[in-house]
């Protein structure tokens, strides 16, 4: 898959029913494994390759069978995605095969569970309708953190049994090819989940993507591309609510206070680090809400000084100021923690400043250096050919 072939393919290769494992020419073989049986279709796969294929602005070949919703669905999902990132072009989508709709939707319905804030809110708010959790390991656990995994599979399996749900597990290599062309959080994460519902078509329906933000901006979950991807299964991003009042109804569960998880940048060895932008977002809402000291997975105690050092930006910024309101409707303010966010906020443009130089900087040190690069070797082939010229006259015969 270089610049010169432009046509992504991808073709199955032969596994067990609870494994799905296609290889990708020329970007290596990568595989879905679950404790159940997948759909062996090519289905799934178009929600999962096309937005590789989109960014690498290449037609994509499924060699296989692949649901006719699934490719219309696609175009739609495809309009939205092209209609955000320049970067990303609509490009077209070719099965071998092209299956009818033939069978029902199954009844299950599943919804997407990591042990975060998004993630319980939404099991809380459906617990009546969700029949299955899913946990993917290679999404936002890397594969190489095998502690971290398997503590948040033991979290994860204790909240589906305390609250009668089947668990799916599922462990991907997927990210492994999308973060070489693609933005995790802007431009994919929502079609990769789309594309795990798809494979859970033989038990699910219908599946839920809890929401992260409250408002529509461009991201890679939203409720304009989710559900675009609908087809064996329905896809639902569910509602988008503020982050503070989310936290607000998780606050209530005691399960959910004890497993909570919001941590992306935790070691192996530890669960929620209490340091970063996330846990501290997570920390400061729930110190408004005064639930902080349920939670057993996070300090109970906020550093200010790791509050006004924050660099915030994008996703963070907007959390921080429903964080600072949330602050300030508190009975008992705490002014210092109040005053230490209005800082980091304040500093946001600065910090945003700082790192658009350091960008330019670089990118113009990296333009400088392949500018020199291309002088030395037009000048290293003149050179030569005057060289070669000269030793070729040297060379010659004397003919006379
Ligand atoms: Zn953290």
């Amino acid at each position: 898959m270089t610049g010169l072939n432009r046509v992504l393919i991808a073709r199955p290769l032969p596994c067990s029913p609870n494994d799905s494992v296609v290889r990708v020419f020329s970007g290596g073989r990568v595989a879905v494994r679950a404790n159940c049986e997948l759909d062996q279709s090519l289905t799934a796969w178009v929600p999962l390759l096309t937005p590789i294929a989109m960014a690498r602005g290449c037609r994509l070949e499924l060699d296989g069978e692949v649901a006719e919703s699934a490719l219309r669905a696609g175009r739609a999902a495809q309009a939205v995605l092209a209609g955000w990132y320049p970067g990303l072009h609509e490009i077209e989508v070719a099965a071998t095969r092209v299956a009818e709709p033939g069978r029902p939707r199954a009844d299950g319905v599943g919804a997407f569970f990591s042990g975060g804030v998004d993630s319980f809110y939404s099991l809380l708010e459906h617990a009546d309708e969700i029949t299955h959790l899913i946990f993917v390991s290679g999404f936002d656990i890397g594969l190489h953190k095998a502690e971290l995994t398997s503590r948040t599979l033991e979290a994860v399996r204790e909240v589906a049994a305390a609250s009668g749900k089947e668990l799916v597990e599922i462990r991907t290599n997927l990210r492994r090819l999308s973060n070489r062309y693609l933005d995790w959080g802007r431009q994919y994460h929502g079609s990769a989940l789309a594309g795990i519902a798809q494979l859970l078509s033989p038990h699910l329906g219908r599946v839920l993507l809890p929401a992260t933000f409250a408002d529509d901006h461009a991201w890679g979950s939203h409720p304009l591309l989710d559900p675009a991807w609908s087809s064996e299964v329905e896809v639902v991003h569910d509602l988008p609510v503020p982050r503070v009042r989310k936290l607000a109804r998780v606050a209530e569960s005691d399960l959910a206070m004890r497993w909570l998880r919001v941590c992306y940048s935790a070691g192996d060895s530890e669960y929620n680090c209490g340091h970063c932008e996330k846990c501290l977002r997570t920390m400061i809402a729930l110190r408004a809400l005064g639930r902080l000291s349920r939670a057993a997975t996070l300090p109970h105690e906020i550093d200010p000084g790791l509050v006004r050092g924050l660099r915030l930006k994008g996703a963070g910024k907007v959390f921080a100021e429903e964080n600072l309101a949330a602050l300030r409707a508190m009975p008992q303010r705490d002014r210092e923690l109040e005053r230490a966010l209005a800082t980091a906020l304040r500093l946001a443009p600065w910090h945003a400043f700082v790192r658009r130089t350091v960008r330019r900087y670089e990118s113009g040190r990296r333009r400088g250096r392949s500018f020199v690069v291309r002088c030395h070797t037009a000048l290293s082939r003149r050179w030569r050919r005057v060289v070669g010229g000269r030793r070729g006259l040297l060379s010659r015969p004397d003919s006379s």
